[in-house]
C-alpha cells in the first residue's frame, strides 16, 4: 500500500464514521455556535464539541498504543495497512461511544444531563488525532513512544485531572479517592 491509499483509507474512514454518526443523531458542531476550534475547559458544555480539547491527546495516546499491538498483529509488515486498520478501530470506538445507550449510562453515573455524545467534528478529529498518534509512534524509537506516552498521561494528569489510563482505571475499578481528588478540581 502506497501512502496515497493510506491517505485515502484514513479520509475514507473519517467519512463512512462521519456519515454513521450522523445518522446517529450527533450533532456535527457544538451547539454554542462559536467557530473557536479548540476548548479546553473539560467541564464546560462544549467538551468533545469543538475540534481540539484535553482529551484529544489522550487519542493521540491510542494511536500510539495501537501502533504496538498492532506492529505484533501483523508481526512487523504493512504499517500503512496498519495505520487504516488503527483508524477504523478508533471510529468503531468513536460510534459505540456515541451510541445512545452508551450516552445514556454516561448521563445517569454523572452530573451532565446535558451530554448528548460529541459532536461529529470532534470524533472526526478523534480519529485524525490517533492516526496522528499512530504515525507518530511509526516513526519514533521504541523508547521514545514510551516517554511520548508518559509524559503526555502526566501533562493530563496536571491539566485536567484525568488521562486514558486513570479513565481505564475509574472504568474498569473505579476509586473513589481518585474520583474525590477529580472532582475537587
Ligand atoms: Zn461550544
Amino acid at each position: 500500500m502506497d501512502r496515497a491509499r493510506m491517505a485515502g483509507g484514513v479520509v475514507a474512514v473519517c467519512a463512512v464514521a462521519a456519515v454513521a454518526l450522523s445518522l446517529m443523531g450527533r450533532v456535527l458542531w457544538c451547539s454554542c455556535g462559536s467557530w473557536v476550534p479548540w476548548s479546553f475547559d473539560t467541564w464546560s458544555l462544549h467538551n468533545s464539541q469543538h475540534i481540539l480539547d484535553p482529551y484529544t491527546f489522550s487519542h493521540v495516546l491510542h494511536g500510539v498504543l495501537f501502533y504496538a499491538v498492532l506492529r505484533v498483529g501483523l508481526r512487523g509488515r504493512h504499517p500503512q495497512v496498519g495505520l487504516v486498520i488503527a483508524a477504523g478501530m478508533e471510529a468503531v470506538w468513536e460510534i459505540v461511544e456515541n451510541s445512545e445507550a452508551v450516552i445514556q449510562r454516561y448521563r445517569e453515573n454523572t452530573v451532565s444531563l446535558d451530554y448528548h455524545g460529541d459532536s461529529v467534528a470532534n470524533s472526526v478529529s478523534d480519529i485524525l488525532a490517533c492516526s496522528g498518534g499512530y504515525l507518530l509512534a511509526w516513526s519514533l524509537p521504541a523508547w521514545g513512544s514510551v516517554a511520548v506516552f508518559v509524559v503526555t498521561e502526566l501533562v493530563l494528569l496536571a491539566w485536567i485531572r484525568d488521562s486514558l489510563l486513570v479513565n481505564v482505571l475509574m472504568l474498569v475499578w473505579p476509586v473513589q479517592a481518585v474520583k474525590d481528588w477529580q472532582v475537587g478540581g
